[in-house]
């Protein structure tokens, strides 16, 4: 019989599960807070329960661990881990650090099915999805490792976290409970290349958190080239679908635009940007592209990356431009796994 994964289950299916083995719900309770508060990787350490159901835990459950296979640390203090998975595969989590606190940047899957061609996530697919617990378990074990508070989570690591809906969804909700690590929903960022029928999907659920788009070019043509998805689903359906999330959960959307020299860094790139996201509540990020060992794409150099968000902030659009952390140890997302496959 395959094994419950308990770091994966939500406190309402925790309780369903700890009283079908006879013990009062308040346990479920206790678990829970063993596993999500205290973050403990084994039945044993959960003193307050009783030995007879640690046993029967421990018979018939699994909790979600990584471990540490390879550790980069750079002179700003970021830190980009390689974790192992209980089966051998290996994704990518990075730490940085801000004045505001500490923040992660988790995997969802181990690689991505979503091909695109700057990325090197993508570059052998995808192999599986992760659970909830196995997301969960990398922010547990990044903050036993530096010993302080991880409050604010990115999912933008290795895999396309609407892909892997159900889990993500409850690793958001797990992380997010007050019995678990209470991190605030508005302090959570999905990033999504733009699985369009998923956008809807995630609306109806009216999460607090920032929902953010790797958009990278502004028409339907060029976004082909470098992000297959596009084949699906066009730029305008997904912006019709962005305009429509902005409406149903009255979030702003935050466009990752990943500037490539001579592809999209243009002043006709930016009008376009401009007039996609006219009237909607919206945030752009530039992103100097961090090169890819295989692809024939490099980034834009910094004078370009201004003149370009200066642009955009003469036609009303709010653009940064994001702060490279980690640059001495800046393998894209996804190299320091490939080497390690
Ligand atoms: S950018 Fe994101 S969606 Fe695209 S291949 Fe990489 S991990 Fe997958």
């Amino acid at each position: 019989m395959e094994k419950i994964d308990i770091r994966s289950l939500q406190l309402e299916q925790l309780k369903e599960y700890i009283t079908s083995l006879g013990a009062k719900p308040f346990v479920a309770g206790q678990v829970y807070t063993w596993l999500h508060q205290k973050t403990v990787d084994s039945f044993d350490e959960m003193t307050n329960i009783s030995k007879s159901l640690r046993e029967k835990l421990a018979g018939e459950c699994v909790i979600s661990t990584v471990s540490i296979r390879k550790k980069q640390v750079s002179t700003d203090g970021t830190i980009k881990y390689l974790y192992q998975l209980a089966d051998g595969n290996c994704v990518e989590t990075v730490l940085m650090r801000y004045e505001h606190g500490n923040s992660i940047c988790v995997s969802c899957q181990v690689g991505c099915r979503m091909g695109c061609t700057f990325c090197a996530s993508t570059q052998h697919g995808k192999v599986r999805d992760l659970t909830a617990g196995e997301i969960l378990a990398q922010l547990y074990r990044t903050e036993k490792d530096i010993g302080e508070r991880v409050s604010n989570i990115v999912m933008m690591g290795i895999g396309e976290p609407l892909d892997n809906f159900d889990n993500s969804i409850a690793f958001i909700r797990i992380i997010s409970s007050p019995e678990g690590k209470n991190i605030s929903q508005r302090n959570i960022s999905l990033s999504t290349c733009g699985i369009v029928p998923k956008i809807y999907e995630l609306a109806q659920l009216k999460l607090g958190i920032t929902l953010s788009i790797s958009l990278h070019a502004t028409t339907t043509a060029k976004r082909k080239v470098t992000m297959p998805v596009t084949n699906a689903y066009s730029v305008e359906e997904l912006i019709k679908a962005c305009r429509d999330y902005t409406k149903i959960t009255g979030r702003r959307i935050s466009f990752e635009y990943t500037m490539i020299r001579g592809v999209n860094d243009s002043d006709e790139d930016a009008q376009q940007l401009a007039d996609l996201l006219r009237g909607m509540i919206s945030h752009v990020n530039l992103i100097p592209l961090n090169p890819v060992d295989g692809s024939p794409y490099t980034q834009s150099d910094d004078r370009a990356i201004r003149t370009f968000q200066k642009k955009l902030t003469n036609l009303h659009v709010n653009a940064t431009i994001r702060r490279r952390l980690g640059q001495d140890i800046s393998a894209a997302c996804g190299q320091l796994r490939n080497e390690n496959r």
